[in-house]
């Protein structure tokens, strides 16, 4: 079977690697001539780990090709994926679906034989049969049915979470596309995972609900933080308190700064913004949508605090500017609400990332010190603010930092470090959710 991806971002490009892994020829598409110009010569245009020697050893073995020209990949395709993005759109917070339908507008002209369009974008209820509505429009004649088919890869772990997922869901009503599906995944079925065949509607539903919950599932942890703060209890005992009911499970009771990225922060929004439509409300969701984005801003304050009330004239060092380690995604990232407001307050800006460094430029204000590692942001720093969990970082000795610093003060807004060491090193530490006694 011949497979053709539509838009080839961070979900795009690792779905068509690892499908090409899996056998197929695929093709991936783009409009971005710069993207497809440096994939054609074997640059991978995002810090994905693994994924630069799956492209390079797929384009070898002539399964996977890149190409600005949508009309000649989608001719010969089996199956043609839908991989665009879908952000919040400016000024109502519903999914901007205007290049899932321009995808989907530009393939119907070019449908020969029987193909599977499948949306692998999140897309709210009704958007599949949407797009088989403008299949059809575009192109009467066309023997084409639709699928949907949410993603659930995270970012960071993208290889292994596209090759061995927990389940796959495919939403479709039509038999023959169910075959084609089964096809495509049938290397998975293989391993034994679970793949859920339901209706084009709850598939769409399905991711949404998924994302939602694991949106919740972090900012209660993270209002447990706030409680334990105020109670001198310590967060990440009860996490595993909790996390050890396996009811309850461990994954994603993480304290922190408050969920950005690419997914979590529009599509809780975009849940929101469904039940309105439909006369509903998913009030739970609206609650972490609010909190969250309080949560963000104020980590500013409580870098000022842990100052002594005023970053006027200090140095801050900030140490990890990407959304989580293991990714140069910038989209909602902590930083960008951070980095201003401290700014605003006064402060000089020392930042270093080790991958997201060209993706942060365009989004902080000028003025940020750009630095080429951890050790030269920190340096002469009054205070240092871990916030994005990168190993680079775990593994910094507290007593060089504190060595390298003007000031004393760490906040550690992801607790990577042992309070007990940092306050050996002598520095006066800030974490979230954890008694400062030790
Ligand atoms: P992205 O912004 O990284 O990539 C989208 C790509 O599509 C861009 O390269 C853009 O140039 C291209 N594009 C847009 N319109 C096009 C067209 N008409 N023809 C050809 N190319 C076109 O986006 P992403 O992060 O890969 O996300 C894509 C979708 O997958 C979104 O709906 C997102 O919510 C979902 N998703 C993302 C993740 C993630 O971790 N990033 C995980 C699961 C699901």
């Amino acid at each position: 079977m011949k497979i053709t991806i539509i838009g080839t971002g961070y979900v795009g490009l690792v779905s068509g690697a690892c499908f090409s892994e899996f056998g197929f020829h695929v093709t991936c598409v783009d409009k971005d001539s710069s993207k497809v110009e440096r994939l054609k010569n074997g640059e991978i245009p995002i810090y994905e780990p693994g994924l630069d020697d799956l492209v390079a050893r797929n384009a070898a073995a002539g399964r996977l090709d890149f190409t600005l020209d949508l009309a000649s990949s989608v001719r010969d395709a089996d199956a043609v994926f839908i991989a665009v993005g879908t952000p919040a759109r400016r000024g109502d917070g519903h999914a901007d679906l205007s290049y899932v339908y321009a995808a989907a507008k530009e393939i119907a002209g070019h449908l020969t034989g029987y193909t599977v369009v499948v949306t692998k974008s999140t897309v709210p209820v009704g958007t599949g049969r949407k797009v088989a509505a403008i299949l059809h429009e575009t192109n009467p004649g066309a023997d084409v049915d639709v699928a949907s088919n949410p993603e659930f890869l995270r970012e960071g772990s993208a290889i292994s979470d596209f090759m061995r997922p927990d389940r796959v869901v495919v939403g479709t009503d039509s038999e023959r596309a169910h075959d084609v599906m089964r096809g495509l995944y049938r290397p998975l079925y293989l391993l034994e995972t679970p793949i859920l065949f339901t209706s084009l509607e709850t598939s769409e539903l399905i991711k949404y609900a998924a994302n939602a919950f694991l949106a919740v599932k972090i900012s209660y942890i993270n209002q447990m933080a706030d409680l334990c703060e105020k109670l001198g209890a310590d967060v990440h005992d009860v996490a595993k308190g909790m996390g050890l009911d396996k009811r309850i499970g461990s994954k994603f009771l993480h304290p922190g700064p408050g969920y950005g990225g690419s997914c979590f922060p529009k599509d809780t929004l975009a849940l929101v913004k469904t039940a309105e439509d439909c006369g509903g409300s998913i009030s739970i969701v609206e609650e972490v949508v609010r909190y969250n984005n309080g949560r963000k801003i104020s980590m500013s304050d409580r870098v000022i605090d842990a100052a002594g009330g005023t970053v006027e004239g200090k140095k801050v060092a900030i140490l990890g500017l990407a959304f989580k380690p293991e990714t140069d995604d910038m989209r909602d990232s902590p930083a960008l609400d951070i980095i201003p407001r401290l700014m605003a307050a006064g402060a000089g800006i020392s930042a270093y990332d080790p991958a997201a460094m060209e993706q942060a430029r365009p989004l902080l204000p000028e003025g940020v010190s750009y630095c080429t590692s951890a050790a030269e942001a920190v340096s002469s720093a009054d205070v240092t603010v871990i916030v994005t969990e990168w190993n680079e970082f775990r593994a910094m000795s507290p007593a060089d930092m504190a060595g390298a610093m003007r000031g004393n003060v760490l906040v550690d807004l992801r607790n990577i470090y042992d309070p007990a060491a940092v306050m050996k090193a002598g520095l006066n530490l800030s974490n979230i959710g954890r008694s400062q006694q030790v």
